[in-house]
């Protein structure tokens, strides 16, 4: 599996519809200072599903959207979209091209897509459990990632080993069975509860 594209328009300083191609092998992103190299991996982690503005260097999730300049107005809506070779299926869905995307509008709508249909972040994130790709997995190390990597305590650098073991999501699994023993539980406990006042 490796990255093959990612398609951007209104996102940050993209105001222009950009598409990147990235061939297998080392590919460089050059430029002056502020002239948008961050935003790149900040738009890989926002189709991830990063919900975080912080993150992302912004105070409010509008704050991606781009926002205007001296020569254009800003924009009503953003989308970016990350494609993935999957000929190796590492991606347990059945095509040989994955393409993800994310759009979000002004009034704060936000839509999610796996292969041009509609679906959930958490469809997202699924789709790429334990593959090392998500907006924290192993395969983004951004400045001060390796440091804190490092140093970190050992229960944090256990989350990305267990990424790289590939055990995450039955662990995702366990607590979601978990969750719903929980309310069964409950429920249950409740007809008691009526089945001896009807007694
Ligand atoms: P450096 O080399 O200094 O780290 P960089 O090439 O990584 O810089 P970025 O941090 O990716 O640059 O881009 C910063 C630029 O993006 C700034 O000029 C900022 O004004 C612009 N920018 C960020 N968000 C928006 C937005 N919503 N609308 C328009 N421009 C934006």
């Amino acid at each position: 599996m490796h990255l093959k594209r990612l398609d951007i328009v209104g996102f940050k300083s993209f105001a222009n519809r950009t598409e990147l191609e990235f061939v297998p092998g080392v590919t460089a992103v050059v430029g002056p200072n502020g002239s948008g190299k961050s935003n790149v991996t900040d738009g890989m982690r926002w189709v991830l599903g990063e919900q975080s503005a912080k993150s992302l260097r912004g105070a409010s999730m509008q704050d991606v959207i781009f926002s205007g300049s001296d020569s254009r107005k800003p924009v009503g809506y953003c989308e970016v979209a990350i494609t993935f070779d999957n000929n190796d299926q590492r991606l347990g869905i059945d095509y040989a091209e994955v393409t993800v995307a994310r759009r979000v509008y002004r009034s704060g709508e936000s839509e999610y897509y796996i292969n041009k249909q509609a679906c959930r972040l958490r469809d997202i994130t699924e789709l790429f459990m334990d593959t090392g790709i998500g907006k924290e997995a192993y395969s983004m190390i951004g400045q001060g990632r390796i440091d804190e990597i490092l140093s970190t305590k050992s229960e944090d650098r256990r989350v990305i080993f267990e990424e790289a073991a590939g055990i995450v999501k039955y662990k995702s699994r366990k607590r979601e069975a978990e969750k719903k023993l929980d309310a069964s539980d409950q429920n249950l406990s409740r007809i008691q509860d009526l089945v001896s006042e009807l007694e």
